[in-house]
């Protein structure tokens, strides 16, 4: 493990200094439903994204955990039960996120350096635990509210038309539900984001933002 990186007092919510990239992000999975659809779509146009995985569901799918490294994805920790972590106490979250690194860690060779918490709620203590693990918070800059179904052309227009611009961090689903939609979506936004210019990429370990 790296350096432990500071403890921060609000996650990062995009990223900057990345000229016209853009960062999309994938929370709850891997779903062996929806995941390898998802894989399949980054791999055609050969880009890299994010997924911060559950650990419930990553040690039920660790082959989908190894694909997703392997294609150059950044695994990262999203707990390991997807809990309210403010209602947690601190042995609760360092279970929680400790033991998603452990199984991310034993599956893909390194911990994650990434972690965001279920539904963006985020206290003291978490940001506190995540950097004693190696972990620097990141939340998101749109989201294309996927997870209540709006349709396929709502959450493209969320992930390109109005939510498209530099630095701007993307928040979809792999997992959680019917993701159907998120899958679909995906295959519209990508090519228009591309087509328009935009880079989609990684951050580095070091977070610059
Ligand atoms: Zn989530």
């Amino acid at each position: 493990m790296l350096a432990r990186p500071p403890v921060r007092r609000r996650p990062f919510l995009r990223m900057a200094g990345i000229g016209r990239s853009m960062v999309l992000t994938f929370d709850d999975g891997p779903d062996p439903r929806y995941t390898p659809a998802i894989l399949r779509t980054l791999r055609r146009y050969d880009v890299r994204a994010m997924f911060f995985v559950c650990g419930e569901m990553a040690v039920e799918n660790r082959d989908l955990l190894r694909e997703m490294a392997d294609d150059g994805h950044v695994v990262g920790n999203h707990s390991w039960s997807h809990p309210l972590i403010p209602r947690l106490s601190p042995d609760g979250i360092r279970s929680e996120l400790g033991r998603t690194s452990e199984i991310v860690e034993r599956t893909v060779g390194d911990a994650p350096d990434w972690y965001r918490a279920p539904y963006g709620a985020w206290n003291r203590r978490s940001f506190e635990i995540g950097a004693e693990l190696g972990m620097e918070p990141l939340g998101w800059t749109v989201d294309t509210l996927d997870w209540r179904e709006p349709g396929v052309r709502a959450i493209s227009s969320a992930g390109c038309a109005s939510g498209a611009g530099p630095g701007v961090v993307v928040l979809s689903h792999d997992a959680g539900g019917n993701r159907q939609q998120s899958v679909a979506a995906l295959r519209t936004y990508l090519p228009q984001l591309l087509d328009a210019g935009y880079r989609i990429t990684v951050p580095s370990t070091a977070p610059r933002a």
